[in-house]
């Protein structure tokens, strides 16, 4: 495993060398059972203590309240843009959004299908740059809940603390991109979702924490796989739930734990994008978010020209350093340094940078 490549991937993502270890261990052969984790019944006692350690385990690590439930659902951060409005937006109310991305601009359309929705901030003007400071977020007078995107992953930015809902309100938050990357106080959020394959685990499970008193509050009538209630009633088994992703979640977390925790992986994660944006220091790279926004889990940044970009691009990938394009809409390249990307990756990318500079420059 050492000779592996640097994966500075957006997601699918790096997983630690570690849980791919105990994963491969577990396809053969679950916790001593002689039955692998994908053959399992996920009614059977040994699924249901995967389970079990894997919400556990999640409880610990974030110190999450008693009063809020754990859900592990499919559908991607994508089904959570149009679950969270279904529950929650009643026909005649209004869901404040504060816009700095295109995920955030998708989710916000969803929920245009089931009630009104308010632009309390945005940041399309400045090309979603910035992220909006405090005096330029303006609420409606009482929104049904208060949307953000805690880490931009196209352009690079991320909220350096939550945004305050009015009083009556509670925050809503995709954290797909950075969730776990920091402590975070889950008593001021009402609903955090997160798809796994950027921070947790593999593609296909999505990490939903929701305090419980909102359960009570059913807006519309809904399919059964749609409602919230449901799947917290029949604590994520209501109908076959992701049992790979929740496994390799579970030893994430575990993983996470051992590390130190949530205060570790942050001192990690801000000296590892440390190294990577002081390499953008001179005046041959360009970072893309403004230097108040910007990410520790994604560094996004171009050299003077298209071309130059491909040529770093190419010339990154054959040292080892792969998965570096930006996204199509933003292009330049995009370094992703989340939970399980080593700091000597950074380091490797960062000498990389300075030799193309003084190479191409
Ligand atoms: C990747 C990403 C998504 C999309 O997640 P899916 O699981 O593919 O639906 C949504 N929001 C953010 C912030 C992302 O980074």
């Amino acid at each position: 495993m050492s000779e592996r490549p640097y994966n500075f991937s957006a997601g699918p993502a790096v997983l630690p060398p570690e849980v791919l270890q105990e994963a491969r261990g577990a396809l053969l052969d679950l916790d001593g059972s002689g039955i692998g984790v994908l053959e399992h019944s996920h009614r059977g006692e040994v699924f249901r203590r995967v389970l079990a350690e894997a919400e556990a385990a999640c409880r610990a690590l974030a110190n999450i309240p008693e009063d809020y439930a754990v859900l592990f659902l499919q559908g991607g951060a994508a089904t959570q843009f149009h679950m969270l409005p279904a529950n929650f937006l009643p026909e005649d109310g209004v869901a404040d959004y504060l816009v700095t991305g295109a995920w955030s601009k998708k989710a916000l359309a969803e929920a245009r299908h089931y009630g009104a929705v308010h632009i309390a901030a945005s940041g399309a003007k400045g090309g979603f740059r910035e992220i909006p400071g405090a005096a330029e977020i303006a609420c409606s007078a009482a929104p049904s809940y208060v949307h953000f995107t805690s880490n931009n992953t196209i352009y690079g930015t991320q909220w350096a603390r939550e945004p305050e809902p009015p009083e009556s309100s509670w925050l809503a938050c995709d954290a797909s991109s950075d969730v776990f990357s920091r402590p975070i106080e889950i008593a001021r959020y009402g609903l955090l979702y997160a798809g796994a394959q950027k921070n947790l685990g593999p593609a296909g499970v999505t990490l939903v924490v929701l305090r419980r008193a909102l359960l009570q509050r059913a807006v519309r009538e809904l399919p059964a796989m749609l409602r919230y209630a449901l799947h917290a009633e029949n604590n994520s088994l209501y109908n076959t739930p992701p049992a790979f992703g929740i496994y390799v979640m579970g030893r994430v977390f575990a993983w996470l734990q051992r590390q130190g925790g949530l205060a570790e992986m942050a001192r990690r994660n801000a000296e590892k994008a440390q190294i990577v944006y002081a390499a953008m220091e001179g005046d041959f790279y360009r970072a893309v978010a403004h230097p108040n926004s910007r990410s520790h889990m994604n560094a996004v940044f171009r050299t003077p020209s298209a071309e130059l970009d491909s040529r770093f691009v190419q010339e990154a990938e054959a040292a080892g350093l792969r998965g570096l394009r930006g996204h199509r809409s933003v292009g330049g390249m995009r370094a992703s340094l989340y939970n399980a990307f080593p700091r000597a990756g950074c380091l490797a990318l960062a000498e990389f940078m300075r030799d193309f500079a003084r190479r191409a420059g």
